[in-house]
């Protein structure tokens, strides 16, 4: 199953969840992973309730997982059922009881069908059972990576072994077969339920908190989804081999049991440095055929000390451009440093127009001279007879109307006319833009002049097409880079270098769009990542003086398009 996910924790105010999570809905993703402590369920129920509801109506997804409860599954919270139930709790191999609950305990397996119930209510379409573990030392303020758990009452009375005897050969296989045991009882409770199961391994296969048989786990019978989570940094491994290595066990062993693959990467804790590990993570998992694919979490948890970087909203811009493979166009992005737009006081907004404002005088300096150009070509048209036509939609189209329409009576002369949609769903309509320009009977006598704010707007750059007579070719070739074009990562930098052979290909000149893309968006820190391109402050308008007679198309990567018109058709 194809999906792009991402986990959202900490905030229990509804309206300000809601707003984050149009946030992920808008960035592409498809589903979300509400994490569920036990203080959430202890006072957060209802809360709980509403902002899985609120996920549903965007859209997305929902998963919840038992984050901390009992700490025997993966999470930053507490356990407040440890502290009430320490006689169901696991006890160290040297007789130390610690504050996890034991799997094999009647009364925590109860509490953690119980848990489920509630998530469950609470709206949730699969229930995610998050890395389920016997008790990590450290994690229970011991300081002896040696010592395990479990050797209570019932896990003795369970095994049938003399837990005395150390971590032995059998003793490991009854504490795996005990997990296996414990998911196979819960997740069938929430099947009974009407629920749906994920179960997430953490990627070990050995050692004291592996399991090694991950077909035990897929077989069991009510389990949907089996996921995995290679870390690579927590395991100081390399990701592509270590991501690449669970993606194919995962693949593979699901394969067999006909249950769907998750995988979750990492974008806490993750720097600029990371990102070339992060985009070979991804790879290396659709390599192995996962379509499913999971970040940890929200914004690279930037909110929470313990798992954020300075950086981390840069890589939650690459970890979501490779999850959703999704580069919105610049019209159509969110910036992250003005994420809490609608969280200032007017006064500041007022501001930050002005000095984007500011911005746009320096964008038209650049371009200055293929603006010139363009004119030069204008005119030459008016003189012979001929019209300039403007093609816009929507806004643009607007724009250019009004701007035709005070032709008229400013320049005494009828020969500027607008060609826009009517609607707002014609902008996407390829076909409508040459209709309607044949429709002015537009000719070699003509220029047409096109406007678009994203500058990949079909309508408009069909309607260039068609009166520069090249048909579709050109199209498609602007639309995928529309869609691919606009990010700053390896492949976007190719994309930048081929723009440059473009641009000296039409006369040796570099100064175009692009170089000013990249001269903008560097980053300020130093990185590479940028932001994409602004219409309005990065817009150029180029002219060729290339001698083609079929045709002079010259803009490549701008907002403002101009072509002479040469079929003889248009
Ligand atoms: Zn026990």
């Amino acid at each position: 199953m194809k999906r792009a996910g991402v986990s959202y924790f900490g905030v229990r105010i509804p309206r300000h969840a809601r707003r984050d999570l149009e946030d992920i809905a808008a960035r592409g993703y498809t589903a979300v992973l509400h994490t569920f402590s036990e203080n959430d369920l202890a006072y957060y129920r209802g809360t709980m309730a509403e902002i899985v509801a609120a996920s549903h109506e965007l859209g997305l997804e929902v998963q919840m997982c038992p984050w901390g409860v009992g700490r025997t599954f993966g999470g930053e919270a507490e356990s407040r059922w440890v502290t009430f139930h320490p006689e169901a709790c696991q006890m160290l191999d040297d007789g130390r009881g610690v504050a996890t609950g034991c799997l094999n305990n009647p009364a925590y397996r109860a509490f953690c069908k119980e848990w489920a119930d509630a998530a469950l209510e609470a709206g949730t379409d699969y229930v995610f059972w998050d890395e389920p573990h016997w008790t990590v030392p450290e994690h229970v303020g011991v300081d002896d990576p040696k010592r395990w758990a479990c050797v209570c009452r019932v896990c003795a009375e369970v095994s049938g072994l003399d837990l005395s005897q150390g971590l032995t050969p059998e003793v490991e296989q009854f504490r795996e077969r005990s997990i296996v045991d414990f998911l196979g009882e819960v997740t069938a409770h929430v099947a009974s339920r009407g629920g749906k199961n994920t179960i997430c391994l953490l990627p070990l296969t050995d050692g004291p908190h592996g399991v090694s048989d991950w077909d035990s786990v897929a077989a069991l019978p009510h389990i949907s989804v089996l996921a995995t989570d290679p870390y690579w940094k927590n395991f100081d491994e390399s990701a592509d081999s270590f991501v690449g290595r669970f993606a194919r066990l995962l693949a593979e062993t699901t394969a067999r049991h006909d249950v769907d693959a998750q995988m979750w990467l990492p974008s806490f804790g993750l720097t600029p440095d990371d990102i070339p590990d992060l985009e070979a993570a991804v790879a290396a998992t659709r390599a192995a055929g996962i379509e499913d694919v999971w970040t940890w979490g929200y914004e690279a948890c930037a909110h929470m000390t313990h798992l954020a970087t300075p950086d981390s909203l840069l890589v939650w811009e690459a970890v979501t451009g490779a999850l959703t493979e999704e580069e919105r166009v610049a019209t159509e992005r969110a910036r992250i440093d003005l994420r809490d737009l609608d969280l200032r006081p007017t006064a500041e907004l007022v501001r930050l127009i002005n000095d984007e404002d500011k911005t746009v005088a320096g964008a038209v300096a650049e371009a200055a001279e293929s603006i010139a150009r363009a004119i030069d070509s204008i005119v030459e048209r008016l003189e012979a007879g001929g019209r300039l036509v403007y093609v816009g939609a929507g806004s643009s189209g607007r724009a250019v109307a009004a701007d035709a329409a005070e032709c008229g009576p400013t320049f005494s002369t009828d020969r500027i006319v607008a060609v826009t949609t009517e609607d707002e769903d014609a902008e996407d309509d390829t076909a409508a833009g040459p209709r309607d320009l044949a429709a002015l009977a537009v000719g070699p006598q003509d220029i047409v002049l096109a406007v678009s704010a994203s500058g990949h707007t079909p309508y408009t750059l069909a309607a260039l097409d068609h009166a520069a007579g090249r048909g579709s070719r050109r199209r498609d070739r602007d639309r995928s880079r529309g869609r691919r074009g606009r990010g700053c990562n390896r492949r976007c930098r190719r994309r930048h270098q081929g723009g440059h052979r473009l641009a000296a290909r039409r006369g040796g000149r570099t100064d175009c769009a692009l170089s000013a893309h990249r001269r903008a968006r560097r980053h300020p820190r130093g990185g590479r990542r940028c932001r994409g391109l602004r219409p309005s402050s990065e817009s150029n308008l180029s002219h060729s003086s290339a001698s083609s007679p079929r045709s002079r198309l010259t803009q490549r990567e701008s907002s403002v398009l101009c072509c002479e018109t040469t079929s003889a058709t248009c």
